[in-house]
This record gives C-alpha cells, structure tokens and sequence, in this order.
C-alpha cells in the first residue's frame, strides 16, 4: 500500500465537542420555572410542562414549563407596563443595551452552540460557526440603529407590544431576527419558542438579566401551538412577528384579520438551486450540499429543487451522488459531522411519507450507501430524479434532506420552472456568466437571489419571501420597518358601509346622455352584469348612472394587468414620463374635476380646485420619483455585495375611499404605477364619476393597455372578489371596518400583501398617507447577493 492508497484508506477519528458545560447547566435549571415574565421565572399557572428530547439519542433533556393563556396575559400585561419607560429611554441607552447583549453572547458562545446542536440535533460546526455568531451580529448590528432611529425614521416609533413566535429549526438565530429589530425599536416583547426547542431562549432570557434589559421588556412563554395562539388572539398586542410554516401563517393572516395588529410572515419555500451549462460544477456541487443538506435540509430557503441544464445534467449528478456517499451522518457533536439527526420523530415520520409518496408518484429516490446511527432520528440524504413538475416533491416543502432533481434546455425555461411554485424565498444561480445570472435573478419570483452562491446571510440584508413564503422582511432597513409605526396616529374619520343609491329624479343636464363604462384592458367596457347604479349629486338629484361590476370584471380585469407586463419592464425614466404626461394632462382639465367634485360632493370651489391641484402634484411627484426610489447596495461581512433591488408587487387591487375621491384614488394609482405594478382601482363608490373622467386622461397619457383598469361597484363585493383572487398580488384598502377585515382575512389564500386603513379615511397629507410611504408599499426588496474573489 503506497502513501497515497494508505491516505485514501485513513478513517476520521472522532473529534467530538464536550458537553460537559452544557450538563451542567441543564442540571442546574428547575426548567418546570422556565417562563421568563416581567423578569421573573416561573412555573406554568397550570403547573403544566413539556418533554424536550436530544434528536441523536431520543433521551430526556428536560420538562419545560408550558404558558396557559392566564400565562400570556400575564406575559402581555408585563410587556404592555414596561412599554412607554422603554420607548421612552433614549436610543443611545437601547443601544448599549443591545451591545451587551450581543457581548454577552459571545461570551458563553459554546454554550449556545453545544446547547443547540443537542436540543436541534444540528451538528456543532453549523450552530458553532453560523448560528450563534450570526445571531450575535444580529444583536451588534440593530444597536446602532436603535441609535440612529429617531434621524432615519423622523415620526416613526415603535410599533408597541410584539408577540413573536418563531420555529425549531434555528431556534437561537430566529429569535435573534425577531427580538433584535424589537428592542431597537422601542417595542416590547413576548416570545414564544417552537416546542422542540426550548433551551437556547432560556440562556437567551438569562443574558437579558445579564445584560440590563428593563424587567418586562421581554418575555418569554414556551409552549406550543396552543401557546401561540393565544398570543396571536391576545388583544393587547400590536404587532405579531411569525416565522413557521406557510399553513400556519394563513391561519394567522385569518385570525388578526380586522384586529389592526402589524403582521409579518416569514414562512416556507421550495427554492430552486438553478445550474447553468457554463458554471463551475465542482462550486456548485459544492454549494449544492450546503443549499439542500445544511441543518438536514429543515432550512426555510433550502435548494430544494435542482434545475440542471440538459447538456451537463448526467455527469452533475454523478458528482452530486459521489460527493452524498461522502457526506458524514452522525453525533451533531463531533466537529466531522456533516448531518445530523432530524429534529423529532414526527418530523422523520412527515420525511419518509412524502418520500414515499413522491416515488408512488414516479419519482426515483437515491441515497448513498451508508450506516445510519441506531439511535435518534437519522435520513440518509436523498437526490430524487425523474420528477415531474406536479410531484410532491417538486411542489410541497419536505424540510428534510430531499433533493429533487430537474433539466431544463434553455433560460427562458429554467426561469419559468424555478418559478413554478406557490412559494418564492429564495433562489441560487450558478453561472460563469455574471451577465446570464444577473439577467435572470430579477426574473425569479423569490425575496433573496444568490449567485454562484447560496445561504448566505447577514443582519443588514433584508430577507423575507414572495408568495406564500410570506411577507415584511427580517435584517437591515426593511426588517426595522416591520417594528415601527407612525407616532402620531391620525384618525380622520370612520367610513360607513356605502349603500346603493335608489334610483332618483335626473338632474337637469344640457349635454348628451353619457354612458361611463369600466376600464379594462385599456378599453372601455360595459359591466358584464348588465346593470348600473345611480350617482347622486350633491343636491340629491341623479346626475348620471355607472357600471355595476361584478366579479367576471374583476377576473378580466386581472387578466389584463396580468398580461401588461411591458409597464413592469419599462425603464423607470419610461415611467415617469408616462406619470408626468398623465399629471400634465389632468392639470389640463383641472377646472372641469374641480366642477365635478364640487357637483358630486358639495365641497366649495376653492376645496375642490385645491383636491385636484394636490392630485396633479401627488402625480407629477410620483412621477419624479419613478426613477429614485431605488435599492441600496449593502456590504455584508463576507465577500459579496448585497443588492438590495425594488421591484414592484405585481397586480395590486386598490380601493379608494368617498373622502376627497379624486386625491384618495390617485395618491394610491401614482406610487403603484411609479414603480411599475399594473392596478385594479376600485373608485369611490359614492362619487365614481370622477374616476371614469379620469379614465379618459389615462386614455391620452400612453399608459400602456391594462396597466391601470378601473371597476366600478361596490367597494366591499369588489374588495372580497380582489382578495380572494389567486393571480392579485396585493391589495390596499380604504374602506368601512368590515370591507378591510373581509379584505384582510380573504387574503390569506395566496398570502397576498394587504393594507388597509381599517375602517377610517386616510390624511393624505400625513405620514400615513405619504407618497414615500406608498411607494415603500408598492416595492417588493429582492436580494440578490454576489461574491466576488477566488
Ligand atoms: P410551524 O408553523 O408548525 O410552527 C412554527 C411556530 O408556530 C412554533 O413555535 C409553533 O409552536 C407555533 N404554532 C403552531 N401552530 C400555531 C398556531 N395555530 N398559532 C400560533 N402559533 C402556532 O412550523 P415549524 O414546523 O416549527 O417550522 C418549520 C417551518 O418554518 C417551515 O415551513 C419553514 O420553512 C419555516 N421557516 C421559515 C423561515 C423564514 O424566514 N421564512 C425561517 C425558518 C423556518
């Protein structure tokens, strides 16, 4: 035997990382008084616990306490106490508190470490290096914008309390994305941890003491989906922070629908890890085990779906399938590790039925030929091929170790197949060609893009999904904003139910009868109902009648903004053009709006002149920032740029209010088109005189066909119909209380992104109804990173 035979032969001795830290700690703890509340522990008031298992060997690691909802009120109750002291301390004080949390971290970082790799079962080497450090940079990075907040978010505070409930799968770094944009903020906190994995939030409540975090700021409740929702229904939150799978995260959508609570969905994915002809395929073979089998495959954005060109497919995946026969199953503790055991029984049990299923459904499963430990609850890692598009393997998140493996022949295809699935968190590329991967990213419905590289992440780069991964965005700028609201809250107003007018004596009209239509597809169109409703003036007489549309408009309506596809395409400076021309033209038949809105609504002439002008300009300002309202490159600590790219949210339904018709519908139209959605608005139901006038500006404006179309109707049919819709992306509403929770809660179907004013007029002139606010509303931040270097 040579030297080199004798190298290949040579087997890894162990290297395992001692527990001996971590024993200690676990015996020192009564964990049955492990509810952290206004800065106490204590026991469950039902005295209730629940088991929490080492996933390598199936043993005890201890009975943690588990909050009833008289445990959640009392952890709201604390939270809602400590608010305005907190809010009130200055940032630079939450800063140096943050600081200290993050020091102290770093100061008992094994701990962390070891403690996770046993309850999670990860091995060492991914809590030891990614999670706990990253978590560390979430806390050190937030204090300087706790800071800095009042300069950047000028009438901005925090949101309130926040219930936060966060999953297993990275339990340490999940509540570091949640409680770190929390606290700097302002707000205070009730977090409850995923039930598999408890320990590491008991260490985390532990430094808060440590760290001088005010008593009641944050709490911690364990428990699980019973715990979870009685923070979800709690009325004395204000925002709920969710990350967990897409199901629940409908089930939540539905149950703060109309409760006015802030709501941000970080959930599943099924992210293609796409594999061009002309990449390097030793990196991204590379980049393959680290995109599906890091963490077991239980990762959210995991490359789950392997599109492969054609030409390179076979020989790829006979490098996939050498390097799986050398990928080291074992103890998460032994520093060689290279996968560890799934987190609990059940979750092994949901890995193997869907394999299962996905072979009854054609798919052929491979998995290296290797021992799999006795104990605990160990998956071989599996590459699946022959999978058709519709296999559960291609469509459903197995959160396991489950490659599904697909061809395609050219761009055009990869990208349509890539994006064939409900979920859109996160995409890799691989490519030698930087201009191939940068054409395609933008066309990859998903929240994070990375190049030639893959699960990276840092706490300045936004992260967060498309679709029903969900929506808001953790890290960085854009994961503050999901903590902040405006300081002052203006309340100009309940709006009531609008009822159709009956019919009424004509007002005296010395023009031809005009009948306004809907417009669709750039065309004017009858309502496919047939029937119209009356528009009173303000004197009560019927100045004209409009279309009453129906749910068949809504769907051709979608289908035009669907195919306009060329307005979210065009430059931005072809789009500002257009806004300008568009203003220019209003301001041309400015008069003539002012004598409507003054006949309809019985403002004063000079209020009506005054609506249009502040119109004309909240167009021609959205026009001006069509080509400004840009990303931001971020530099995170590690070889790559981060671009932090706006795109626009797609076909968005908009519902205008009564109140100042003409600026309530063009204040949400211009910032929608500025940045390059196709809108469906809905007008003023009391006053749809004005928007059908309007249709006729859109007409000499070049606003390409279905770009904007307007229905005409009710607002609380037409608003269920848009949110209900499958191909609607979001959805704004200003509306009566009941229209925007239906709206609210009829979203949850394909996790549109939806606002609405619950149930009051908006200021157009306020924060809450600025254009800069709209626009941040129109934008969908996709992060496309790209390393550089050898
Ligand atoms: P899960 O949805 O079952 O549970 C998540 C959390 O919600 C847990 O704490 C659980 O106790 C709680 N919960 C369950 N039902 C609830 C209810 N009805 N009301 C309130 N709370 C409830 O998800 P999981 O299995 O723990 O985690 C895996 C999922 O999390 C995967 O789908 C994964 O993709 C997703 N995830 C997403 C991200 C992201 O950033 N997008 C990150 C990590 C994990």
């Amino acid at each position: 035997m040579n030297i080199l035979d004798r190298y290949h032969a040579m087997e890894y001795g162990p290297a395992p990382e001692s527990r001996a830290e971590a024993d200690a700690w676990l015996a020192a703890h009564d964990f049955s008084k492990a509810l952290f509340i206004d800065g106490k522990w204590r026991k469950a008031s039902g005295g209730a616990t629940f088991a929490t298992h080492e996933p390598a060997t199936g043993k005890l690691l201890a009975n943690v306490a588990e909050a009833n909802n008289a445990d959640v009120d009392a952890a709201v109750a604390a939270a809602r106490r400590a608010l305005p002291k907190w809010r009130a301390t200055s940032g630079y004080q939450r800063a140096r508190i943050l600081y200290a949390i993050g020091r102290a971290m770093q100061r008992h970082s094994r701990l962390f470490a070891v403690l996770e790799s046993l309850d999670n079962g990860k091995p060492i080497r991914e809590s030891r290096d990614i999670d706990v450090p990253l978590a560390i940079r979430h806390f050190i990075h937030y204090a300087g914008w706790a800071q800095s907040l009042e300069k950047e978010f000028p009438g901005e505070q925090g949101v309130g309390v926040c219930g936060q409930i966060i999953p297993w799968n990275f339990p340490l770094l999940m509540l570091a994305w949640k409680v770190a944009p929390a606290l700097a903020t302002g707000c205070t906190i009730v977090l409850k941890p995923a039930e598999f994995t408890p320990l590491t939030s008991i260490l985390f409540a532990e430094i808060c003491e440590k760290a001088g975090v005010p008593r009641g700021v944050v709490n911690i409740v364990q428990g699980g989906p019973e715990t979870g929702a009685a923070i979800v229904n709690h009325p004395g939150i204000d925002k709920i922070a969710f990350t967990g799978s897409s199901e629940v995260g409908k089930i939540i959508r539905k149950a703060t629908a109309g409760s006015g609570k802030k709501l941000s969905l970080e959930l599943g994915g099924k992210s293609a890890f796409i594999v061009f002809e002309d990449a390097d395929l030793d990196s991204a073979v590379e980049g393959l085990v680290d995109g599906i089998w890091f963490n077991q495959g239980q990762v959210c954005c995991a490359g789950s779906r392997l599109l492969v060109q054609e030409g390179i497919a076979e020989a790829f995946l006979a490098r996939v399938r050498a390097r799986m026969a050398k990928l080291r199953l074992g103890d998460p503790l032994d520093k060689n590790t290279d996968i560890g055991p799934l987190v609990d029984r059940t979750q092994l049990d949901r890995v193997r039925s869907l394999i299962a299923e996905g072979e009854r459904q054609g798919a052929s499963c491979w998995r290296p030929d290797a021992d799999v430990p006795a104990n605990g609850w160990y998956h071989l890692p599996v590459l699946a091929t022959k999978v058709a598009p519709a296999n559960v393997l291609a469509q459903e998140e197995v959160f396991g170790p489950v490659l599904a493996a697909m061809t395609f022949r050219d761009h055009a295809e990869a990208v349509e197949l890539a994006n064939n699935t409900r979920y859109g968190l996160a995409a890799s590329v691989w490519s030698e060609n930087i201009n191939v991967a940068l054409h395609v990213a933008p066309q990859l419905k998903a929240g994070v893009v990375w190049i030639n590289a893959t699960n990276m992440f840092d706490a300045a780069c936004g992260f967060g999904g498309y679709r029903e991964s969900g929506f808001g965005r953790e890290g960085g700028r854009e994961g503050l904003r999901e903590y902040l609201a405006p300081v002052v809250k203006p309340k100009p107003g309940r709006i009531e139910p609008f009822k159709l007018p009956k019919p009424r004596e004509a007002a005296a009209q010395d023009f031809i009868d005009r009948t306004p239509k809907l417009f669709i597809g750039g065309k004017q169109v009858r309502p496919d109902s047939g029937y119209s409703f009356p528009v009173p003036d303000r004197k009560d007489n019927q100045i004209g009648e409009v279309g009453l549309g129906s749910r068949k408009d809504i769907r051709d309506a979608v289908s035009a903004a669907r195919a306009a596809k060329g307005w979210a395409s065009a430059t931005p400076y072809n789009r500002a053009q257009v806004l300008y021309f568009l203003a220019e033209n209003l301001s041309v038949r400015g008069e003539e709006f002012a004598a409507r809105i003054s006949a309809l609504t019985g403002a004063s002439g000079r209020v009506a002149q005054a609506e249009v002008d502040a119109s004309i300009e909240r167009i021609f300002a959205a026009a001006g920032m069509a080509d400004k309202f840009e990303g931001r490159v971020h530099q995170p600590p590690s070889r790559a740029v981060t671009l932090a790219l706006h795109e626009p949210v797609g076909v968005l339904g908009v519902v205008a209010p009564d109140q100042q018709p003409l600026l309530g519908l063009v204040a949400m139209i211009a910032p929608a088109l500025a940045i390059g959605n196709a809108v469906i608005a809905i007008p003023s139901a009391r006053y749809p005189l004005i928007a059908t006038d309007l249709y006729q500006v859109f007409e000499t404006s070049d606003l390409p066909a279905g770009a904007i179309n307007i229905v005409t109707g009710k607002p609380g049919e037409l608003a269920t119909v848009l949110a209900k819709h499958d191909d609607v992306d979001g959805l704004w509403v200003v509306a009566d209380a009941e229209t925007c929770r239906v709206a609210e809660a009829e979203s949850a179907g394909n996790l549109k992104r939806v606002w609405t004013s619950q149930g009051y007029a908006v200021d157009w002139n306020s924060e809450q109804g600025s254009l800069e606010t709209f626009l941040s509303r129109a934008v969908e931040v996709k992060n496309v990173w790209v390393p550089y270097g050898d």
